[in-house]
């Protein structure tokens, strides 16, 4: 496994904790971003929230860390938030961090804010890799009871090669395959996501061994999202292909040229493919965040929620 950098953890007071995505037509239902960390420790090597870690890292050159922030008023802004009202809709957790950090079990932060989520009746879509959502299940199998709730694990890559280089400190893939079989044997819906998707390093056959050990493993639906590189995290990762993967670097740089995703037409069409092969392995694709919704979800919305 590649190193990765040592970890700070420190308490960071939030100014907003609950942001509304913008919908991606008018049937969709309203979602949320809520991530109770600021960071993550685990370290992917593809994560464009990597930079933001260095930028708030000590700056001592000798001894670099990197800063993962905990949203310690978190759970008391949800429940503001949610007591004055918001429109109702699916709130997603881990969207830009990883809800189940090492530090997650001493702090508790995202237990307490699914405790509060469970009494206010929204539907949740959580997104981790970590084992300690086993924790916390009973609470959302209760939010399925209620709404509905949906755990989605982060598997982008299987091949041990690609595992090593890529995925930073994440449990195994071996781990992540049985997480997905107890949280579906909990009664919960469980995916797996292909986030972030890799051109000419995920695709093909990848792909496949990833949905087909994910099928196998009990998932449910598949989620899809192509890499994205921020403008200042390029140079770093473009240094590291020409080092790993050096015939793939410029075919990098011609895909993300003054971009920080792929063109549409180019998504679009590894898209298709990625919902070919999530249908062949018996699993219901979709785009990460969204999740495949529940018609309880919708018909709540459409009926002005609770
Ligand atoms: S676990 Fe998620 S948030 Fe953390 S480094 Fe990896 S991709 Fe980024």
């Amino acid at each position: 496994m590649e190193s990765v950098l040592k970890t700070r953890f420190e308490p960071y007071q939030a100014t907003n904790v609950l942001c509304r995505r913008e919908k991606e037509n008018a049937d969709s239902p309203e979602t949320y971003l809520l991530n109770p960390y600021r960071g993550c420790s685990v370290g992917c090597r593809y994560c464009y929230i990597q930079e933001k870690k260095h930028e708030i890292s000590t700056g001592l050159e000798e001894e670099k860390q990197k800063i993962v922030q905990l949203k310690i008023n978190a759970p008391c802004m949800l429940e503001g938030k949610l007591e004055e009202g918001v429109d109702y809709g699916v709130i997603i957790i881990g969207e830009s961090c990883e809800p189940y950090d090492v530090i997650e079990k001493k702090f508790l932060i995202t237990n307490r804010l699914l405790e509060i989520i469970q009494r206010y009746g929204f539907p949740v879509h959580i997104v981790t890799r970590f084992p300690l959502i086993m924790r916390d299940i009973e609470l959302i199998r209760k939010i399925k009871e209620s709404a509905e709730a949906y755990v989605t694990v982060s598997l982008p890559v299987v091949s041990k090669e690609l595992v090593e280089k890529l995925d930073g400190n994440s449990p195994t893939v071996k781990e992540r395959l049985k997480l997905i079989k107890r949280i579906r044997k909990a009664g919960v819906s469980a995916g797996v996501a292909l986030s972030p998707f890799l051109p000419f390093i995920s695709d093909g056959y990848e792909t496949e061994r990833v949905l087909k050990k994910a099928s196998s493993s009990g998932a449910s639906y598949a989620l899809f999202s192509p890499l994205i590189i921020k403008e200042y995290q390029k140079k770093m990762f473009y240094d590291w292909l020409e080092e790993k993967y050096p015939e793939k670097a410029q075919p990098y740089k011609d895909l993300y040229d003054n971009r920080e995703k792929p063109e549409e037409n180019y998504v679009n069409d590894l898209y298709q493919r990625f919902r070919k092969n999530a249908r062949k392995y018996k699993l219901e694709p979709g785009v990460f965040p969204d999740v495949p919704l529940d018609r309880k979800i919708k018909r709540k919305v459409c009926g002005n929620g609770k």
